[in-house]
């Protein structure tokens, strides 16, 4: 064994020695400072530090517009595994719980280094994106909604029996949007929790929208009533001609019935014909 004498460290040893005692140190303490914001499934943030960084990034632009009112690109999107509780029907919570690492694996590495990727909870997920205007996050959720249907079929391609594919929705809002509130009112997406409110409208769109896609935020624009093409008079005068032949239709029908025999229905006519007559000349005459 080879013994360490005093004299054969030298000052930079020394110094090297403690500096990564202090870098140990240090590391433990930010771990434990992080414990309590790490997902425990999915090693990825938590809820927790997701509401402390939405806070702060909030009060950030908020901070930052006062100089720049312009400056308020910041993005918020709300991400949900598509028919997962089936999923877990089908293959079981263990491979689902396989399946959501995975994802949680996905969206970190396909997302930029600045956005914040949480597990909201549940199989959702949240990202804040700082200077993201609208245009790019949709672009970055669809990028994501691809990302998870490819790579875990990738997954799955090499390892059946551990993986399964997925695929995800997605929505997302920008900070200062215009919106309108659960209750109804117009309302400017100035806080975190309007925001983050209108990301989950638009996930629940894309949910609608039949899944497996990304859609950005857009105030529902309430239907108009229906207007038709203004009845033109050809159209009207066809629907009175219509509407006398059938009756004259039926009529013949009613006088077939009566009178069965051809003949019998000819002299009905002429009859009619001539009382017809008759009543026109006693008019006019
Ligand atoms: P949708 O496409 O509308 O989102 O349907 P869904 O089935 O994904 O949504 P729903 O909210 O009905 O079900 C979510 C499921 O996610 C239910 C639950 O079993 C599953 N889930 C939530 N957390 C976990 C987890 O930690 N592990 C596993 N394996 N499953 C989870
Ligand atoms: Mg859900
Ligand atoms: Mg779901």
């Amino acid at each position: 064994m080879t013994e360490i004498k005093k004299d054969t460290i030298n000052s930079n040893e020394t110094v090297a020695a403690l500096l990564l005692a202090l870098a140990i140190e240090n590391r433990a303490k930010v771990a434990a400072e992080l414990e309590g914001r790490i997902d425990g499934l999915t090693k990825i943030h938590n809820r927790k530090f997701y509401d402390e960084s939405i806070s702060r990034e909030v009060a950030r632009i908020n901070r930052g517009r006062e100089r720049n009112p312009e400056k308020n690109d910041l993005c918020v999107a709300m991400i949900d595994i598509d028919h997962f509780k089936k999923f877990n029907d089908t293959y079981g919570h263990k491979t689902g719980d396989v399946v959501l690492k995975k994802v949680a694996q996905i969206l970190k590495e396909e997302s930029r280094e600045a956005d914040i990727v949480a597990r909201y909870g549940g199989e959702e997920f949240v990202i804040i994106m700082p200077n993201t205007d609208i245009e790019g996050g949709e672009d970055a959720i669809k990028r994501l909604v691809k990302a998870v249907e490819k790579k875990t079929q990738e997954a799955h391609d090499r390892d059946p029996d551990t993986y399964k594919p997925v695929k995800i929705s997605a929505g997302v809002a920008r900070f200062g949007q215009d919106g309108v509130s659960k209750k109804g009112d117009d309302i400017t997406l100035e806080d975190e929790e309007s925001l983050q409110d209108a990301a989950d409208q638009a996930l629940y769109q894309a949910k609608e929208g039949g899944r497996n896609q990304g859609r950005a935020y857009k105030i529902k624009i309430p239907e108009a009533p229906e207007v038709g093409p203004e009845p033109d008079e050809v159209a009207v005068a066809t629907e009175q001609l219509d509407e006398k032949l059938e009756a004259e239709a039926a009529l013949r029908e009613q006088i077939a019935k009566l009178f069965p025999d051809p003949e019998d229905r000819m002299i009905f006519y002429q009859r009619g014909m001539e009382k017809t007559e008759d009543n026109v000349a006693g008019k006019t005459g």
